[in-house]
């Protein structure tokens, strides 16, 4: 269906070969699989204005595998992208002067943890995090 194109931007992406190559990266990715679709779930099932996630059980299992990814994994994470306001926003903070010794390692954790986004949840969702 040609009308899908609108929704490119709210699709899931598939995991790269090396994240299921990972026992560690799998079982989060699994964690996050199970939330997303226990969220999806309640919004088909429940009516609309409630809050189907009221703990942010599925964004802190997308940030529990983002930062395992970014700690392990950096060298295999993407690049910035050009068209992502927040990849842009990172890397501003990384081109700043540090203020003292190791004062840059927060922007570095930041940048990789927003990049490994881009491999796990749809574009939509990496613009505000
Ligand atoms: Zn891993
Ligand atoms: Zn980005």
């Amino acid at each position: 269906m040609a009308t899908d194109d609108l929704h490119d931007a709210e699709l899931w992406p598939v995991p790269p070969a090396w994240l299921l190559a990972c026992d560690q990266c799998t079982l989060l990715y699994q964690r996050m699989t199970v939330m997303r679709d226990a969220v999806a779930e309640a919004e088909l099932t429940t009516l609309p204005g409630v809050d189907h996630d009221p703990f942010d059980s599925g964004l802190s299992a997308q940030l529990a595998l983002g930062q395992h990814m970014a700690r392990e994994h950096a060298e295999l994470l993407p690049d910035f992208e050009p068209g992502c306001p927040r990849c842009t926003t990172c890397r501003e903070d990384l081109g700043r002067p540090a203020m003292s010794d190791g004062s840059i390692g927060w922007a570095v954790t930041a940048a990789a943890e927003h990049r490994a986004r881009h491999l796990i949840v749809p574009s939509a969702m990496t613009a505000r995090l």
